[in-house]
């Protein structure tokens, strides 16, 4: 008798969909998955109602891959359905590990988004411009739409997860790591991060490393960079020190500083603050003055730090 299939899920909460792309960018595999799992519920690619989900009886899914951030009262309903229906729920991607770019929206308010996207927006028609409510009256009845929260949140502060993928989006060999630890039953310790390494991207980046001293920043654009030389060197920010590798050194490899996706090093818990620290200690300048001034120089310096991670920061959000 054939082996009964795995059923497996993939849902995307606040995302872009590179991370459902991730997925089939692992190419002919995605036809080894295929052969030995159903896929029960995928919104991007399949015509599944959540009722569908609801119907099904707890622990039903073998695996749910949850990518995207939790910003709405959607994105959390269903996220705590498919904790309940799966045996294993991982946190695919940056958005879902660490909150990712939507988490950015943490450093404004809530009604500064809902002002900018509805009241200011040019394209809307002046004498058209509201703000969505969750509940409005339509012709004799109620109109319910998801809430939009007040700050966005990880997967993990929602509901318990199992794994953990990092990646913006997960690299291909990742996702097959992932599943083909669950198609063989060989998981790593509840609450690991899959398919990454222990190591530093500095650790696996080919560029030539000398002493570290640095007198100004500037954008990638800004100068005719040295190819061959590690970015910060030529005081182009790059995460690489601070960040976990895994993914083959993607940026730095394209002319580009490691902006973090893959998330901070085992034993850290804030990201950024790490790298800042990495950052004071190659300032080369003891003159108060010219600190500041090199300091100046640092592009959107929070935004490029919390660029995935505002949300698993410590602060979080920012306090008004
Ligand atoms: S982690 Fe990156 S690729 Fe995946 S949903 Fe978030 S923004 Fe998109
Ligand atoms: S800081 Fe960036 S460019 Fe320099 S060695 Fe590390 S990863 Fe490579
Ligand atoms: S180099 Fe850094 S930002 Fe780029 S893919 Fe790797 S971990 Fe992510």
């Amino acid at each position: 008798m054939a082996a009964k299939k795995l059923q497996i899920a993939l849902y995307w909460g606040a995302a872009c969909g590179g991370c459902d792309v991730a997925v089939l960018d692992t190419n002919e595999f995605i036809l080894d998955v295929a052969a030995v799992a159903d896929v029960r519920f995928w919104p991007i690619a399949v015509d599944g109602k959540y009722s569908d989900v609801e119907a099904m009886s707890d622990g039903e899914l073998d695996l749910a891959l949850f990518d995207g951030a939790v910003r709405n009262s959607e994105n959390e309903h269903v996220a705590k359905l498919l904790r309940a229906k799966s045996k294993v729920l991982v946190a695919f991607g940056s958005c879902a590990y660490m909150g990712g770019i939507p988490g950015l929206a943490n450093l404004v308010t809530k009604d500064e988004i809902l002002a900018t996207a509805y009241l200011s927006n040019a394209s809307i028609e002046p004498g058209n411009q509201t703000v969505p409510r969750a509940r409005s009256a339509v012709d004799g009845m109620t109109l319910e739409i998801p809430s939009f929260y007040r700050r966005v949140y990880r997967l993990q502060d929602v509901v318990d997860v199992d794994y953990f993928v990092p990646g913006c989006p997960p690299a291909p060999d990742q996702v097959k790591a992932v599943l083909l630890a669950v198609v063989k039953g060989e998981l790593p310790p509840r609450g690991s991060v899959v398919g990454a390494s222990e190591r530093a991207v500095c650790d696996d980046c080919k560029r030539t490393k000398s002493e570290k001293k640095v007198k100004s920043f500037h954008r990638p654009f800004e100068i005719i960079q040295d190819s061959s030389r590690c970015l910060i060197e030529q005081g182009i920010l790059c995460m690489g020190s601070a960040t976990r590798s895994g993914c083959g050194v993607r940026c730095p490899n394209s002319n580009q500083g490691c902006r973090g996706c893959y998330g901070p090093l085992p034993g850290v818990s804030d990201h950024g603050a790490k790298f800042l620290s990495a950052l004071a200690s190659i300032v080369d300048s003891k003159d108060p003055k010219e600190i500041e001034h090199i300091l100046d120089g640092l592009p959107d310096f929070i935004s490029f730090a919390y660029r995935f991670g505002m949300p698993a920061s410590t602060l979080q959000r920012s306090y008004k």
